[in-house]
């Protein structure tokens, strides 16, 4: 099994799930073929949203993943759910399981997959859980560390949101970047498709992951996406996959060149001046928050003055293209500024 960390990015790819051996075996050929997969992919239990739906082929299929390892080389991968799957993959010598959304919100299927799995030579990656919990993914892996698995790694797939959205799964960028700041050893992947759930978020998801240091991507594959048996939306052919890597731009972490430094450390220094001014500027606004407080007080008023907030809120937003900041990140900053000050207004 190939080292996660040992070359960036690392592409984990193949089908949402594997159908029959002719499409596992056509497409892992058509992905290997590119020299640009390091890992396939493909699910063999499908955790579906509701019953009736295809659920995978389970163990009869595994034999398939051993076919495509001996015929295209690439290491294989699968999703597992319970301590009967890590049997059946570890039997057939799956290389890399990964843990699914869903399972990863039970921790009680993360422990009994984490004992299953033990002390076994497997990679072993966690997708974040359904629900925007950062302990809870990182409860997971310490579930799995615990029992002694040791190639320990990420999988970013967005958390299910209410309402309608351009994505399947709200991408929550902050979420990844606290779990990386907390294990910062672990190698993360972002896996585009089921964040997009289409085919055309595919491109800017993966670029954003690549500008955010992720160590790759995980994107299902399929050799004809349309046809497929789960999710079809989001699969796109070998071919459009390479084109899709292609567009993605990988950075490197720093650069030695003396004036990209000099016109980095001056442009850090604005920035440094102008957050210590915002900062200042945050408490004495604070500070006349708390006398606003002292005289609704006094004179018995009430502090929550809806029709006044209602006000500063359109009165700002209107100003949104004047100033260059998109609505939503205002709307986020003006809401921090009105919890704060109705928090001090209660002193
Ligand atoms: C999958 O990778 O096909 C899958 C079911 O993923 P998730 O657990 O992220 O929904
Ligand atoms: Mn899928």
């Amino acid at each position: 099994m190939i080292d996660l960390k040992s070359k960036k990015p690392i592409i984990i790819s193949g089908p949402c799930s594997a159908e029959t051996l002719e499409q596992t075996l056509a497409t892992a050929k058509a992905l290997a073929d590119s020299g640009r997969v390091d890992v396939f992919r493909a699910g063999i239990w499908k955790p579906r949203t509701k019953p009736g739906m295809f659920e995978g082929n389970g163990e009869q299929a595994l034999p398939w993943l051993v076919e495509v390892k001996r015929t295209t080389g690439l290491a294989v991968a699968t999703e597992v759910a319970n301590a009967k799957h890590v049997e059946a993959a570890l039997k057939y010598g799956v290389d890399l399981l990964w843990i699914g959304a869903r399972t990863t919100s039970n921790p009680f299927s993360v422990q009994e997959v984490a004992e299953a799995i033990g002390g076994a030579d497997v990679t072993v990656l966690v997708k974040n859980p359904m629900n925007a919990d950062v302990e809870l993914w990182n409860g997971a892996v310490e579930r799995l560390a615990k029992c002694g698995v040791k190639k320990l790694g990420l999988i970013h797939r967005g958390f299910s949101g209410y309402g309608s959205s351009n994505y399947r799964n709200t991408p929550m960028w902050h979420m990844p970047l606290e779990i990386m700041k907390r294990l910062p050893e672990l190698p993360i992947f972002c896996d585009p498709s089921h964040i997009c759930g289409n085919r055309t978020g595919l491109q800017e998801v993966s670029q954003q992951a690549a500008d955010l240091n992720f160590n790759g991507l995980m994107l299902e594959s399929h050799i004809a996406p349309d046809t497929a048996w789960s999710d079809a939306k989001q699969q796109v052919t070998p071919q459009r996959l390479i084109e899709l890597l292609d567009s993605v731009v990988w950075r490197a972490e720093g650069s030695d060149s003396v004036a990209y430094q000099t016109s980095l450390d001056e442009l850090r220094g604005v920035i440094d001046r102008l957050d210590n001014e915002i900062l200042k500027l945050l408490s004495k606004r604070m500070e006349a928050a708390e006398n606003i407080g002292r005289i609704k007080r006094e004179n018995n008023v009430m502090i929550l003055q809806q029709n006044r907030w209602n006000q500063i809120v359109e009165r700002t937003l209107a100003r949104a293209d004047e100033l260059g900041l998109s609505p939503q990140f205002l709307k986020i900053i003006l809401e921090a500024i009105h919890i704060e000050s109705i928090d001090r207004q209660r002193l």
